[in-house]
């Protein structure tokens, strides 16, 4: 392999630089002092320039990847938010829902629940799909307002919405689920939408270690009760 000579980037004034360092060991008289300072400074002001050039031109090039970089962090977040999060409600999708679930009862027991819209199909049918649209994020702007964090709403289909609720005691349940079907109950819907909407509520406290697949096929058969039962209401796991 042969070596690439680099070339000497400096080699003008390193030559100015050897003639300085003669000179200054010499005896020679103030005519050639002169001429070698002369190079010297003509150099060292050189230098100087191009050193503030490069200075300017790195800080330019640190503002600009600063920038890249924070416009990068941005997009990701973004990407992550748009790949765990459902478009039309903001909560979470299907499978965040389901890992964050399941996160939360691998290391403690909650409460589950699955809310799915009572007749849906006829708001749908009779006001249109953006009517019905505009009545989702209605249900889910209500949901929010009673759920807080570390509680969490996932859309785990078309009008069907599951929670994870950690913190709460069994007895605790069926509070909070019939809280949640009761403010849906009290919604008043804009626009086209002249009839009380209703949601049925399945609902589970379910022990630390439960696989979130289990968990979610019991409350979600609460939930096929509460439909067979009447809708508008709460049915528990338990029951
Ligand atoms: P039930 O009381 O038994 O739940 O009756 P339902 O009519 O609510 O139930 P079903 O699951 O049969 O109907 C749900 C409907 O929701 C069917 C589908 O067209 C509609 N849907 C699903 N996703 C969306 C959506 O994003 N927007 C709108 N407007 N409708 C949706
Ligand atoms: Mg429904
Ligand atoms: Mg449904």
């Amino acid at each position: 392999m042969t070596v690439m000579e680099q070339p000497d980037l400096f080699a003008a004034e390193s030559q100015a630089l050897v003639r300085a360092r003669q000179a200054f060991a010499s005896d020679a008289a103030g005519a050639d002092h002169r001429g070698v300072l002369g190079e010297l400074i003509a150099h060292y002001e050189r230098l100087m320039r191009e050193t503030r050039r490069l200075i300017g031109r790195s800080d330019r090039a640190e503002r600009d990847m600063q920038q890249m970089n924070r416009a990068l962090h941005q997009l990701a977040l973004q990407l992550q938010h748009r790949a765990t999060h459902d478009p039309l409600t903001g909560v979470l999708n299907r499978g965040a829902l389901i890992e964050y679930a399941g996160g939360v009862l691998r290391g403690e027991p909650a409460v589950l629940l699955v809310l799915d819209i009572d007749h849906f199909k006829g708001i749908n049918d009779d006001f249109g799909h953006p009517a019905g649209d505009a009545v989702i994020c209605a249900v889910v702007d209500c949901l929010k307002a009673l759920v807080p964090a570390p509680a969490a709403i996932g859309r785990v289909g078309g009008e069907e919405f599951s929670i994870v609720w950690p913190a709460l005691a069994p007895c605790q349940a069926a509070g909070v689920a019939q809280r949640l079907c009761d403010a849906v109950r009290a919604l008043r819907h804009a626009g086209p939408v002249d009839r009380v909407v209703t949601a049925s509520i399945g609902a589970g406290w379910f022990a630390r270690g439960t696989a979130f697949e289990a968990a979610y096929g019991r409350a979600d058969a609460a939930l096929y009760r509460a439909k067979r039962e009447g809708r508008d209401c709460v049915r528990l796991d338990a029951d």
